[in-house]
């Protein structure tokens, strides 16, 4: 997600902005603008670049504009956000990243008094709280429908006269402030502010709700703080390595996941390799510590999405075909310790494990820069159901058989969280682990929808 309040060109902003987010999300992009008086929009299928041109970005003028990249959820552009509503009394626009855990139980109420819904998303759910708010002011509209949903979301709320931001109590999905000129910007990771010449102000702290209009910015809170609880697959797998989260470097704290997992592994190699992208810095890390050369053993096309989140595993299974090539000179008659950061269904790691073995390497040691991963994530990132999840269901000696690895080490709970370094935030250190651990920091209800099945009854 990306906003900005007070730049002449908001929506050209936008567009940098989430071109910067695309790794994010790849599924559909879009922008709201408002000129103060109207507000506009242009969604569609696929990249940034796909759904955006010239003309377009000049047909979106105003100096107040949000935008957003899909991740994952059901198709169909009316599921696309920023969602955009029209009312007598103004208009309103929307981006959301996360899950609300209750949306079902709320859509349910909704529609018992008479509420009609256009898309199966947990967002249009928010934006009938906030309408149906009997206050008056839209901060209070917005505190009072938050206080009614639960789970994880970073929100940004756009009207003709203000932006309203808010992070939920447990701050599980990243969100920052920052300011280029006189405009303000939020964005989902701090890379999105390099590329448009931004300066970082701050993170959005949980359970805060930040005000900007041409006042300039007012900062409230909608919640106490519950245990902070940022996701842990950001730092492991999601965001950019050039961007920064609650003031940890995402690349550091993947070169010290890679440190920790060389101490822990226990396997002798000639040659490290990292999976691209997300695996380079901790493959880096861990030839650093092992005393081991580090080498580019896989290459990525980089005109591929990511398969992790492609929406069918048709789609997941064509992708993997095209998006790693081995360098067969660098595995060649080669012992190669292949880093990576997760093992989900495992056939992605089972590919890439026979993919260097064709290409000549003698032995693929697998070490992995995160836990076993044995739970589904309830909070908007899609690691899957608990029976797609290879290692809910399989030992690690099973997964390394399957996989066809001469050996597979995983990192532990405790050196994930001593290498990420979030210090002094109590248990878990302020991190989310409960695709690892089970243990999640907000309630689950029984039909609480994992992010790629949320079409809502
Ligand atoms: S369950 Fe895992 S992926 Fe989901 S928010 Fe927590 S750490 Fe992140």
């Amino acid at each position: 997600m990306f906003g900005i309040w007070g730049h002449p060109d908001a929506a050209r902003m936008t567009y940098y902005g989430l071109h910067s987010l695309q790794h994010r999300g790849q599924e559909g992009a879009g922008i709201v603008v408002t000129d103060g008086k109207r507000m506009k929009g242009i969604k569609g299928d696929g990249l940034v670049n796909d759904v955006f041109d010239e003309k377009k970005l000049d047909s979106l003028k105003g100096s107040g504009a949000i935008g957003h990249v899909r991740y994952t959820g059901k198709s169909g552009i009316e599921n696309i956000q920023p969602l955009l509503f029209h009312s007598s009394s103004g208009s309103l626009a929307l981006s959301h990243t996360g899950n609300l855990i209750n949306a079902n139980d709320l859509k349910h109420q909704l529609e018992m008094q008479g509420s009609i819904f256009q898309t199966n998303t947990d967002t249009e759910v928010l934006a009938h709280l906030i309408k149906r708010s009997g206050y008056l002011a839209l901060k209070d509209k917005v505190k009072n429908a938050l206080s009614m949903v639960k789970g994880a979301y970073a929100l940004i709320v756009l009207t003709e006269d203000e932006l309203i931001i808010a992070q939920d109590p447990n701050g599980l999905r990243p969100l920052s402030i920052g300011k280029v000129g006189d405009a303000y910007c939020v964005a989902s990771e701090t890379c999105a502010y390099d590329l448009i010449g931004a300066e970082y102000i701050r993170d959005v702290e949980p359970g805060e709700l930040i005000i900007i209009n041409d006042e300039g910015i007012h900062e409230e809170r909608f919640s106490l703080s519950g245990s902070h609880a940022m996701c842990t697959m950001e730092y492991v797998y999601f965001s950019r390595p050039d961007s920064d989260i609650r003031g940890i470097n995402i690349h550091t704290a993947r070169k010290n996941l890679g440190k920790r997992l060389a101490l822990e592994a226990n396997v002798e190699g000639d040659v490290v390799t990292g999976v691209p992208d997300s695996s380079i810095s901790s493959a880096i890390g861990f030839a650093e510590t092992a005393g081991i050369p580090y080498e580019l053993g896989l290459i990525k096309n980089r005109y591929v999405g990511r398969t992790f989140i492609k929406p069918t595993q048709e789609l997941r299974e064509q992708g993997v075909k095209m998006k790693l090539s081995p360098v067969r000179k660098v595995v060649e008659g080669k012992r190669v310790i292949m880093v990576d950061d997760s093992i989900v269904r495992g056939t992605t790691s089972r590919r890439i494990v026979r993919m260097l073995k064709e290409a000549g390497a003698t032995e693929v040691h697998v070490c992995i820069s995160s836990p076993p991963m044995t739970n589904p994530c309830f909070y908007g990132i899609d690691v899957s159901t608990h029976e797609e999840l290879i290692a809910s269901s399989h030992s690690v000696e099973e997964i390394r058989e399957i996989i066809g690895a001469d050996s597979l080490t995983f990192l532990s709970v405790e050196g994930m969280l001593k290498a990420i370094g979030r210090e002094g935030l109590g248990k878990n250190c302020g991190q989310c682990m409960a695709c690892f651990t089970g243990e999640y920091p907000t309630e689950i209800y029984p039909d609480t929808p994992l992010p790629y099945e949320k079409e809502m009854e």
